[in-house]
């Protein structure tokens, strides 16, 4: 079994019902999850690996602009699955080629995708460790 971390942005916290549902429908089973609001310092070291690139500011505002929600999800390739549930990166992409997907059916644009998801076994341990350690004092 694989664990990834998978979260709602901010333009999808209140589809939180029907993400959840989707995320039950494909077994992944969902092991923690924490609605709470990032800091301006906390996305900018979430996303650190895109500091410099044009869309990096507009992203880290985004993303500290309201409520997110944090999951840890667990099966077998968590990893791979969500991010197929998510569709492509891109908003309009997805609208295009995946359209019954999380970002087709809930994304607003290239930044406001409506979710995350880890790319691979170290940032999924990098990523859960980041946002369920540092922002568990609630
Ligand atoms: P995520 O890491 O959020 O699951 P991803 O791995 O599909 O998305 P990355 O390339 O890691 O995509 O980009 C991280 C996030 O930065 C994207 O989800 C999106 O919100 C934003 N982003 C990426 N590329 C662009 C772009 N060209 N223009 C605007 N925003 C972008």
């Amino acid at each position: 079994k694989e664990k990834t971390f998978a979260m709602i942005k901010p333009d999808a916290y209140i589809h939180i019902g029907k993400i959840i549902s989707i995320i039950e429908r494909s077994g992944l089973q969902i092991s923690n999850l924490k609605m709470t609001k990032m800091s301006q310092e906390d996305a900018r070291e979430f996303y650190g690996e895109h500091k410099g690139k044009p869309f990096y500011d507009g992203l880290v505002n985004f993303m500290s602009s309201d409520l997110i929600v944090g999951m840890e999800l667990v099966g077998d390739n968590a990893i791979k699955r969500w991010r197929e549930l998510l569709g492509p990166t891109n908003t309009l992409v997805a609208r295009e080629q995946a359209p019954n997907s999380i970002r087709g059916l809930f994304g607003t644009d290239g930044t406001r995708n409506a979710c995350h998801g880890s790319d691979s076994p170290g940032s999924a341990f990098r990523e859960l460790n980041f946002f369920f350690a540092k922002t568990s004092k609630l």
